[in-house]
């Protein structure tokens, strides 16, 4: 693999924190004790963590000097203005409504724009966003392009909207039975699959039709740019800021989660350009997150969210971001492991179904495919698959196509040397792959199992 396509780090250390190697024996009984499910591992235990990207960013010295500047007055904090701003110039929409993470955005949108019996399309589910929608009576439907559900294609911009489904909902339900379209900008669990600026006009302009608003997931919008930028006829010479905000003239409004592609450990927002539905929004946020001038994040927060946007629409950084994923996307291609391709903006997930042709989906192989990794090498990744889907309204488990195991790249935290070991413990894993057995659950919790469930062996 030829190692100059890929950047250096364009930033110096400076700050580090040491991390703690474990023996085999340790991890072993580190893994039984937290049920076989990655997410209840102490954080101590791990050596290389690639459970998530949310919130494991690291930050700038200019995101931590903007910390000691937090004015952490209850109302008109001056950090809040400066985020509004920010968000303001950057997405180009009338207001913003700031909110604890993603999911706190998720939760006002969803009460506000969801009438019971309604319908929410949307390019493949995210967890927690699908729970806020069917939570206030929506139902949630994947129009998805039929290639994202396919782990072996290898096609750009898989994250986008099959416009047919789209229509042929439009047509058997009514526009009016549609609440919104939810678009999200990458598809995580797709693999972190961007949408092409084309499919995002042709959204806009199917939708404006119809009268049928159209909310993105901005969680990894500036991720997203970069492959426009890469890859999408037209846009070479546009800035990462001139296309995050092409993306955004095409909505009415966003969630975003702040711990993502804000380069900050929490945060979030929602905006909209609608004034009726601004309004309910800082009704509610009273009741759920704080006053619509901080909604549940500190003054020092705030600062740093809007020192984080900015630096995220920075070439260097984002061109590194998403090439060194896709570093270690490469390199377990070429020993042969199966992957979901093409390698998305924040992860690259293992293809539990190839990797473990011997378990059945019932058996949970990204699950303890997850936890074998963790055992044999100390690094921690998540599972992608059944156990996340948890199950539909007459509780049978929904079965996603994708069966994965999640290797999430925190921003700004590891080197291209990390990356190496974790593609060799993966390709060493991947040789003795009949050791990895099948899980059964020992507890089950009712929502968003993946987080708190608990395994044994068959
Ligand atoms: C993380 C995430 C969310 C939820 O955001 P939180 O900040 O974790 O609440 C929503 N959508 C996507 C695509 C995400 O990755």
């Amino acid at each position: 693999m030829d190692i100059k396509n890929y950047p250096a780090e364009p930033f110096r250390i400076k700050v580090v924190e040491t991390v703690k190697m474990s023996t085999r024996e340790e991890r072993v009984k580190a893994m039984r004790e937290a049920g076989y499910n990655t997410f209840l591992l102490n954080s101590e235990d791990v050596y290389i963590d690639l459970l998530t990207d949310s919130g494991t960013n690291a930050m700038s010295d200019k995101q931590w000097a903007g910390m000691m500047i937090g004015d952490e007055a209850y109302a008109g904090s001056k950090n809040f203005k400066h985020l509004d701003a920010t968000v303001k110039e950057l997405f180009g929409f009338k207001h913003m409504v700031p909110t604890h993470q993603g999911r706190g955005a998720e939760n006002l949108l969803s009460q506000i724009a969801i009438k019971p019996g309604q319908y929410v399309p949307g390019n493949m589910y995210f967890t927690t966003t699908r729970y806020h929608q069917e939570r206030n009576g929506g139902t949630f439907v994947d129009i998805i392009r039929d290639e994202a559900h396919d782990a072996t294609l290898d096609v750009a911009f898989k994250g986008d909207i099959d416009l047919n489904k789209l229509q042929k909902l439009i047509d058997e339900q009514g526009a009016d039975n549609i609440a919104y379209v939810c678009l999200a900008v990458t598809v995580n669990l797709a693999g972190g699959q961007p949408v092409s600026m084309k499919n995002m006009r042709e959204v806009r302009e199917l939708t404006a039709k119809h009268g049928i608003k159209v909310f993105y997931d901005a969680t990894r919008c500036v991720e997203n740019a970069f492959y426009i930028k890469e890859q999408e006829e037209g846009f070479a010479d546009k800035s990462i800021k001139e296309i995050v905000q092409e993306m955004f003239s095409y909505a009415d409004g966003c969630t975003m989660s702040g711990k993502k592609d804000c380069i900050v450990n929490i945060g979030g927002f929602l905006c909209m350009n609608d004034e009726q539905l601004f309004e309910e929004a800082k009704e509610l946020v009273v009741v759920y997150e704080g006053m619509p001038s901080y909604g549940g994040m500190a003054g020092r927060d705030m600062e740093a969210m809007a020192i984080g946007l900015k630096e995220s629409m920075q070439y260097e950084y984002i061109e590194h971001r998403v090439k060194q994923v896709r570093y270690l996307g490469e390199k377990l291609k070429e020993a042969g492991v199966p992957i979901v391709q093409p390698v998305g903006g924040h992860a690259v997930f293992l293809d539990a179904r190839r990797f473990c042709p011997h378990l059945k989906q019932e058996d949970f192989p990204a699950q303890s495919l997850a936890a074998n990794l963790f055992i044999e090498s100390g690094v921690r990744s998540m599972e992608r698959g059944i156990v996340s889907a948890g199950r539909d309204k007459n509780g049978n488990n929904h079965a996603p196509k994708l069966e994965t195991v999640r290797l999430t790249i925190p921003r700004r935290v590891y080197t291209y040397r990390h990356m190496d070991l974790v593609a060799d413990a993966v390709i060493e894993l991947y040789k003795n792959k009949e050791q990895i057995k099948g899980l059964k659950f020992a507890y089950e919790p009712k929502q968003l199992r993946f987080f708190t469930a608990r395994f044994e062996h068959k």
